[in-house]
């Protein structure tokens, strides 16, 4: 059994650094051409340029800001609703800042409400009917291990990433008949930028180290370290592949084992 993508287009979100890049990095490596958005275009330049190309692969990217979702809806729709075509969604940002919930301004929920869940939307509705028209399509959302097992200090995060898992169980059911299929990856804790970040807040609201915070989470893992964003690229790749036709409204925790529930 061999994953081939070519003759794809992929659309990834967040991918100038961390699991979307990786993701991107992977279904090109697999044949698809990848259109790369996020917001900084001379990152997602240089990311472009290092896409592999085989064959007649070609990728290109879109620089936009997802806290701006009409900006997001005019860039795709320019390039993808007259005409383009979309067999893979990759639904990936920025994730909110971390807090507990009771903690959280109303504009923060509002924020990452529009960021993720808005976007989402915008995307999968400019993208569903190129999908339809090719009877071919993946919408791979990537949410967090939070959508089981809500994480301590992160409420807004908690409650943003169980509305996605949600609507994308509905999607699943609405666009199987079509060739559709909609899941959603929960990684764990993965080695990016996001990941340091989180784990710097905690060690000065904790007064550690970076190096014992660190090594207390990589303990709570079963694997005992942390995922790179190669693994759960792979995931993602298996997801919008052939072979995965038939899995369809599932999460797929990609966490070491971390996860305390089935
Ligand atoms: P990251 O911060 O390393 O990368 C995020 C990507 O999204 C970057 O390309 C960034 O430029 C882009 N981005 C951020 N805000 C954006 C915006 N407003 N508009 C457009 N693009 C934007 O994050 P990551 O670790 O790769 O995580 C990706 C997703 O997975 C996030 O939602 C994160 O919360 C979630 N997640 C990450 C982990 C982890 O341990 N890294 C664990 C669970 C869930």
């Amino acid at each position: 059994m061999r994953i081939d993508l070519k003759g794809k287009h992929a659309l990834v979100g967040g991918a100038s650094r961390g699991i979307g890049r990786a993701i991107a990095e992977s279904l090109a490596e697999c044949g698809a051409s990848v259109t790369l958005m996020a917001r900084n275009g001379e990152l997602l330049a240089e990311v472009c340029d290092g896409l592999p190309r085989y064959g007649d692969q070609s990728h290109d990217y879109i620089a936009v800001d997802f806290d701006q979702p009409d900006e997001l809806r005019r860039a795709v729709n320019a390039r993808f609703g007259v005409g383009g075509t979309v067999h893979i969604l990759v639904n990936n940002t920025g994730g909110p800042p971390g807090g507990p919930a009771y903690a959280a301004d109303v504009a923060e929920f509002e924020t990452a409400f529009k960021r993720h869940l808005i976007c989402n939307q915008i995307l999968a509705q400019v993208c569903i009917p190129t999908m339809r028209a090719a009877r071919y399509g993946r919408i791979i959302n990537i949410i967090s291990t939070s959508v089981k097992q809500p994480i301590p200090g992160l409420g807004v995060s908690n409650t943003i990433r169980g509305a996605v898992a949600n609507w994308a169980k509905t999607l699943a059911t609405e666009l199987g008949p079509d060739g559709i299929t909609v899941n959603n990856i929960l990684p764990g804790a993965t080695a990016t930028d996001r990941l340091e970040s989180i784990m710097n807040k905690k060690a000065d609201k904790l007064s550690m180290s970076y190096e014992d915070v660190a090594a207390a989470t990589r303990r709570e893992i079963p694997a005992q370290r942390f995922a790179e964003a190669w693994e759960i690229a792979a995931a993602a790749v298996f997801l919008a592949s052939p072979l995965a036709a038939y899995i369809n409204g599932i999460n797929v925790p990609v966490d070491g084992g971390r996860t305390a529930s089935l």
